[in-house]
């Protein structure tokens, strides 16, 4: 099973990754938690020049970039672990990118369609994080972090990324579940976990 979590800034993606993969194992489940961009060595190499904000990438250039990461990822390290029998936990896949460099940045939303299908594997389910723009600045704010570009683009660029996965998941309801992350940790976890259980095991 391939499980991803989606979701802007400050939603709480990476908590809840780790969470669910930590309450998946304790089911039993054997599970490879993983994240984008990068999960696999040339990936991370990808990530450092995708992130480090050194060169400005042109929407078009940055998507490919994102998609040579992910491929890598997905040849190198999600493929063998789901064919391993494992379940994979992932933070962020295409989705991101149709969000980020598509509805965020206007890199050309066919274009991303068909590089997610040249990918040849589809999440089984796909949690969209979702939380007002104001929750996710002042999540952002407390973080403290100044390690993302977007964080200084405001709110204008925020709630585009927002509607961006809000649109995608209202898309594709048999792989999308959109899940209200304003609310407390532990309730948010308790709700990802139903749903995984109720989507997935039958
Ligand atoms: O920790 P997080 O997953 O949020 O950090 C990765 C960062 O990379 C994001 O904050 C996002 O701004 C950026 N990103 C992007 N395009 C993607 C995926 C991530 O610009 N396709």
């Amino acid at each position: 099973r391939f499980i991803t979590l989606e979701g802007g800034e400050g939603a709480g993606k990476s908590t809840q990754a780790r969470r669910l993969a930590d309450a998946l194992a304790r089911e039993g489940v054997p599970v490879l938690r993983t994240r984008e961009p990068g999960g696999a060595p040339g990936a991370e190499v990808l990530r450092r020049l995708l992130l480090d904000g050194e060169i400005a990438w042109s929407p078009p250039a940055e998507t490919l970039l994102h998609f040579a990461a992910r491929a890598e990822h997905v040849e190198r390290t999600i493929r063998p672990a789901l064919d391993a029998g494992m379940w994979v936990v992932c933070d962020r896949f295409a989705d991101s990118t149709m969000v980020y460099q598509g509805y965020g940045q206007g890199a050309d939303r066919a274009d991303i369609a068909a590089l997610t299908d040249m990918l040849g594997l589809r999440p089984d389910l796909t949690l969209v994080l979702d939380v007002t723009v104001p929750t996710s600045l002042a999540r952002l704010a407390q973080r403290g972090s100044a390690a993302d570009r977007y964080e200084s683009l405001g709110e204008v660029f925020f709630a585009r990324i927002r509607d961006g996965f809000r649109a995608v998941a209202e898309g594709d309801p048999a792989r999308c579940v959109l899940i209200e992350a304003e609310s407390e940790e532990d309730d948010v976890a308790r709700t990802i976990l139903a749903t995984v259980l109720d989507r997935l095991c039958d």
